[in-house]
C-alpha cells in the first residue's frame, strides 16, 4: 500500500514533483507518510528538543505587510514597548529555568535609537546570564553594519522569514514599494550568513493564491540558500488587514494545518540536520499543534516568556494561544507537552543547528 509515498520517503534526494506529492497528501496516505517520516527522523536525528524563550518585546512596526495584525496602518492595534529591565528579567528567567536560549522579536524599526538600544540590550543580556544564554534575534531587514553590530554584541542566530519564495506571490502579500522589496529580503539573508549568524527563514502556509508547487519551491529555496533553521506555520487571516478580503478563497483552517505539518515532515526529509521550529501559529488551529510538529520533524519549541500584560497586543494573527498565561505556566505546560510527544528537552543547551557547523566548515 502507498508504494509511491513509501518510495519517496526512503529516497535520499527529492525532486520538486516528489515534494509536491508529499505536501499535498490527505487522509490515510498522509498518516502513513507522517509515521514513516517520524520513524526515519528519530533514527537519524535522535529525539532532543530545544527550548527558546520567546520575548515579543514591541509591536511598533514601520512596515505594512498585508497579512500582519501589527502592520503600521492597523490603527486598532494597541502599541507597546517593553522596557529593558523587564526584558532582562525575562532573559534571566529563561537562564534560571535552563532554557539555553532566548529569541527577541519585535515589529520592524531601523532608526538609530532602536539599533543602539538593541546593541546595549544584547550586551546586558550576556552579562546577566554569565555569557551563557544563547540569543536569537528576529528584528527584520537591517543594514550589514547593523547585523554586524548586533552579532558583535552577542546575538548568534537570526530569523528572517522570506514569507514566500515566489516573487510574484511575495508582491501580492506586501505593498508594492521599496520598503517591501523581495530582492532586499533575499539580500538580507545573504548578509546574515556572511556576518556569521546561524540563519533562519520560513514561510506562511495557506496564503491566498499559494499553490502546492509554490510550497515545494519554498522547501527547495531553503536548500538552495543553505539555510540553517526554519520556522514556518499556517497563515491565519486577521480581520484588520487587507488580505482578509480573500478569506473565502483560503483552504480551511484544518487543511492549512495539515499542509503545514506535511511541510515540516517533508523538510525534515530534505534537510535532515537543520533546526525546525514548531511555530506557535500551529497551536492557534489545533491545541496539540506544536506537539504534532515535534512528532513529525520539528526540534525547536519557543515557550512564550513575554510579560503577560503585553501578550494580547502582539497579535500578528487572531486566536493566538497562551496570551493569558505567565512564563511559569508556559514552561510547565510545555515540558509536559514535549514529553507527550516522546521527546527529551535539551536543558541548558544552545541547541545550535548542526547544519550551520557543516556549512561553515566547508566555507572555511
Ligand atoms: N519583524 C520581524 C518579525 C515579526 S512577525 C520580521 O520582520 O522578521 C513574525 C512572523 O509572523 C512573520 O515573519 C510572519 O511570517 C508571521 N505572521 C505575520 N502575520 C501572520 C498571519 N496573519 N498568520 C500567520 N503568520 C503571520
Amino acid at each position: 500500500m502507498f508504494e509511491k509515498t513509501y518510495k519517496i520517503v526512503h529516497q535520499s534526494t527529492f525532486s520538486k514533483e516528489d515534494l509536491v506529492h508529499l505536501i499535498s497528501l490527505e487522509g490515510e496516505e498522509r498518516d502513513f507518510f507522517l509515521k514513516e517520516t517520524s520513524n526515519k527522523y528519530i533514527q537519524n536525528l535522535g529525539n532532543k528538543v530545544y527550548f527558546r524563550g520567546l520575548v515579543e518585546f514591541s509591536n511598533y512596526c514601520t512596515k505594512d505587510c498585508l497579512y500582519c495584525g501589527i502592520r503600521k496602518s492597523n490603527t486598532s492595534s494597541e502599541r507597546y514597548d517593553i522596557d529593558d529591565a523587564e526584558i532582562l528579567k525575562a532573559a534571566k528567567f529563561a537562564y534560571d529555568n535552563h532554557y539555553g536560549s532566548i529569541v527577541l522579536q519585535s515589529g520592524e524599526r531601523d532608526d538609530k535609537r532602536f539599533i543602539d538600544r538593541i546593541t546595549e540590550l544584547l550586551k546586558k543580556i550576556k552579562e546577566v546570564t554569565d555569557g551563557k544564554l544563547g540569543i536569537t534575534i528576529s528584528l527584520g531587514e537591517q543594514t550589514e553594519d547593523t547585523y554586524q553590530k548586533w552579532f558583535d554584541a552577542g546575538a548568534h542566530r537570526y530569523l528572517l522569514r522570506i514569507e514566500s519564495s515566489n516573487k510574484s506571490l511575495y508582491q501580492k502579500i506586501h505593498p508594492n514599494d521599496s520598503h517591501h522589496d523581495f530582492e532586499t529580503r533575499i539580500n538580507c539573508l545573504n548578509l546574515l550568513q556572511k556576518t556569521g549568524y546561524q540563519t533562519g527563514t520560513g514561510v506562511m502556509i495557506g496564503l491566498p493564491f499559494q499553490t502546492y508547487e509554490d510550497l515545494a519551491d519554498d522547501l527547495l529555496f531553503f536548500k538552495d540558500m543553505n539555510i540553517d533553521m526554519v520556522g514556518m506555520g499556517p497563515f491565519i487571516e486577521h480581520t484588520e488587514t487587507p488580505l482578509y478580503q480573500y478569506k473565502d478563497q483560503l483552504w480551511s483552517l484544518q487543511r492549512r494545518f495539515e499542509v503545514a505539518i506535511n511541510m515540516i515532515a517533508a523538510l525534515r526529509l530534505l534537510l535532515p540536520n537543520i533546526n525546525i521550529a514548531a511555530a506557535t501559529a500551529l497551536q492557534a488551529i489545533d491545541p496539540m499543534g506544536r506537539e504534532k510538529a515535534l512528532k513529525f520533524g520539528a526540534n525547536v519549541i519557543m515557550p512564550n516568556i513575554t510579560p503577560t500584560i503585553h501578550r494580547k497586543d502582539y497579535t500578528l494573527y487572531q486566536n493566538k494561544p497562551c496570551t493569558d498565561e505567565g512564563a511559569d505556566d508556559c514552561s510547565n505546560c510545555l515540558s509536559i507537552r514535549v514529553e507527550m510527544a516522546d521527546r527529551k528537552i535539551g536543558y541548558d543547551e544552545w541547541g545550535d543547528s548542526k547544519h550551520f557547523f557543516k556549512r561553515t566548515a566547508i566555507e572555511q
